[in-house]
């Protein structure tokens, strides 16, 4: 019998996991890890659809399983088992497929080493695609992805999974690599700590997307934001004069 539905199954968990330790060297600091990453995932991908297509039939893992000797006939490749769940009536979201379509362009890129790779954007396809394949193998297979995942990779991967925690860390990091000081910042908008990004005396988050730009103090000097600023003064408009809360409270209680 030509079922290699377990081995399909094992050696996508080894790329999955693979996957997983790559991407944690590019977050630390080694943006060439990133590369291997999109290779490890995209094969991860590739098998896990094919199992998928297994759990129907081993067989129709086979271009033509008809055929008189099986052993010697290709297998189909990703898209045709996308296709084949989809006939089945599986709900595949089109945000899904194009991040499909968007991980294997950049895949032959890099195996056409016509290497180019926009990292932030490389690191939220891979969050949204392990959210999408986390929620559909919960809803369509025999196990549970999590329970495959090597302990060393555990706390990525559930942030990755999780949208909020992985736009939040994706933001995070963006935040760090693009500031002048090398540093994450609060945000006084969103409210969250090490999101913003401080580029020529503004702050700009990563995660809301507002803009909050430095001033100083018109009393001490001392620099300030905006958005924690108090009008002074804004008889002369566009010149408008900001206060620190600090000195604001000292006026108001001088008597
Ligand atoms: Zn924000
Ligand atoms: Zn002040």
């Amino acid at each position: 019998m030509p079922t290699h539905k377990l081995d399909l199954l094992e050696n996508a968990i080894d790329s999955f996991n693979e996957a997983l330790r790559k991407y944690q060297d590019g977050l630390a600091n080694d943006p060439k890890a990133y590369k291997f990453a999109i290779l490890h995932f995209s094969h991860f991908l590739e098998l896990l659809f094919k199992y998928y297509v297994a759990q129907s039939h081993p067989l129709l893992i086979y271009k033509n399983p008809f055929s008189k000797s099986i052993e010697k006939e290709s297998t189909i490749g990703l898209w045709e088992a996308v296709q084949f769940l989809k006939n089945e009536g599986n709900d595949i979201s089109t945000t899904f497929y194009q991040d499909l379509e968007w991980l294997k362009r950049l895949r032959n890129n890099i195996e056409h080493y016509r290497f180019e790779m926009d990292i932030p954007e490389a690191r939220r396809t891979i969050g949204r695609l392990t959210q999408a394949m986390n929620e559909f193998n919960s809803n369509f297979s025999d196990f549970d992805l999590t329970d495959h995942v090597e302990p060393a990779n555990l706390q990525i991967f559930e942030e990755l999974a999780d949208e909020y925690r992985a736009q939040l860390a994706h933001s995070r990091v963006e935040a760090k690599e693009q500031s002048e000081d090398g540093e994450g910042h609060y945000c006084t908008y969103c409210g969250n700590e090490e999101t913003a990004a401080l580029v020529m005396g503004t702050y700009i988050c990563k995660f809301c997307e507002e803009e909050d730009s430095e001033t100083n103090c018109c009393i001490c000097g001392e620099p300030i934001r905006i958005s924690d600023a108090i009008t002074w003064n804004d008889e002369h408009a566009p010149h408008i004069d900001y206060v620190c809360e600090a000195c604001d409270y000292r006026i108001r209680n001088m008597n």
